[in-house]
């Protein structure tokens, strides 16, 4: 069987593992060396040093990722966000111009916001459901466009294979955030992107103990990133890279059941008296479940948000009443975590900027974990029937 046909649930397991089995080590050891005897290769990037990402650990991670993306190649970094900047300051140049979608991950959007520019960058923000209007914003010096598969917190879909036929038309640097959906639910370069990049952190490891980020693409793209990380020091260490692997591997059962555990939850919530919208691309109520089901192919996500009724008084005692959700920041663990964004991702924006884009103080953003189906819905039951009027 051809490996590209096998199921994502074998390749998570058995892609870019190393054949023969490192000295028969079933699961891949550990190579905590930071540097490995060699008489030098063709260029810096080839001496086997722990900076330049190139231990055993990060050779196999590397493998893996660019099979699940249907990518040539791969790279992991220290963290998301490491993967992000160092990427973008790769594709961009001082005198540049990109497009980016609005209302991104915090962590990009002030890095888009604040620090492009202060490195002569010019930024647009876009929306990402109406990519005919961007025609009119391409300038001479646009090179690259950058959107998500999936918006924080309401889970808006963009019109992804628009976004990637204007930025081929254009001749444009196409970047998307995987995170959210991650590898088992969309694969970005199947329709046309140019790179895909991860807070690794989140789904792909999964467990909530780690910080690792990643960018998968063509190898020439990979090779000049990889270039720059090498410089600008955004490296994993081999243990992280370890565990990394080790969570990656059951990725796809984690997804399966937790976006389930999702649709029982918003379906649940969706019901309850005290909430008034649930925002969940696995809805038909969703604005964009149409799009969701034609690019997620069934895999909505398991991350959904919905709208308490009530003042902060009703919404701390429903947070209260929670036994199982944790209230944390962060996503994509085994526990259930539970946000508001108003007072967590989006505090910095004032509150009449928060009403417009839809961010409201009731607004609760849930990761849904992997605990007991009905034990999580119940939970978040019991928490509202609590707080009724
Ligand atoms: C968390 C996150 C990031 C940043 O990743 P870190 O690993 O925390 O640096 C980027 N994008 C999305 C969508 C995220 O959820």
């Amino acid at each position: 069987m051809k490996d590209h046909l096998k199921s994502m649930d074998t390749r998570l397991i058995h892609a870019g593992e190393p054949r023969p089995r490192v000295k028969g080590a079933v699961v891949m050891p550990i190579f905590q060396s930071a540097n490995f005897e060699d008489g030098g290769g063709e260029d810096y990037s080839s001496v086997r040093y722990i900076r330049l990402n190139n231990t055993p650990n990060h050779q196999v991670l590397h493998a893996k990722l660019a099979d699940l993306e249907g990518a040539e190649d791969a790279l992991v970094t220290s963290s998301g966000m490491a993967a992000i900047s160092t990427t973008l300051l790769t594709v961009l140049k001082p005198g540049d111009h990109v497009l980016m979608q609005d209302g991104l991950y915090g962590g990009t959007h002030e890095l888009a916001r604040h620090d492009l520019p202060g490195l002569g960058i010019q930024v647009d923000f876009v929306d990402a459901d109406d990519p005919s209007s961007w025609e009119s914003m391409v300038r001479p010096q646009t090179r690259a466009v950058y959107v998500e598969s999936m918006t924080n917190p309401l889970l808006k879909v963009g019109d992804l294979p628009a976004v990637a036929a204007f930025a081929r038309r254009h001749n444009l640097v196409s970047m998307i955030d995987n995170t959210f959906p991650s590898p088992v639910g969309f694969r970005p370069l199947e329709h046309g992107f140019t790179l895909v990049l991860h807070s690794a952190t989140k789904y792909l490891n999964g467990h909530s103990d780690l910080v690792a980020g990643a960018v998968c693409g063509p190898a020439d793209l990979i090779r000049a990133i990889r270039h720059r990380v090498n410089h600008y020091g955004g490296s994993l260490d081999p243990h992280a890279c370890f565990l990394l692997q080790r969570g990656m591997k059951t990725l796809a059962v984690r997804l399966r059941h937790q976006s389930a555990s999702a649709m029982a939850l918003a379906e649940m919530l969706e019901a309850h008296p005290l909430v008034d919208r649930v925002h969940y691309p696995g809805l038909a109520s969703h604005a964009d479940h149409q799009r969701a089901a034609t690019l997620f192919q069934g895999h909505y996500s398991a991350m959904l948000s919905f709208d308490l009724r009530g003042d902060n008084r009703t919404v701390d005692a429903f947070l209260k009443n929670l036994n199982l959700a944790v209230v944390a920041p962060s996503l994509g663990a085994v526990e259930s975590l539970v946000t508001l964004p108003a007072r967590t991702s989006h505090i910095g924006l004032p509150p009449e900027e928060r009403a417009r884009i839809g961010i409201g103080d009731g607004l609760v953003r849930v990761s849904v974990g992997l605990e007991g189906r009905d034990d999580l819905v119940e939970d978040f039951r019991q928490a509202l029937d609590g707080v009724m009027p």
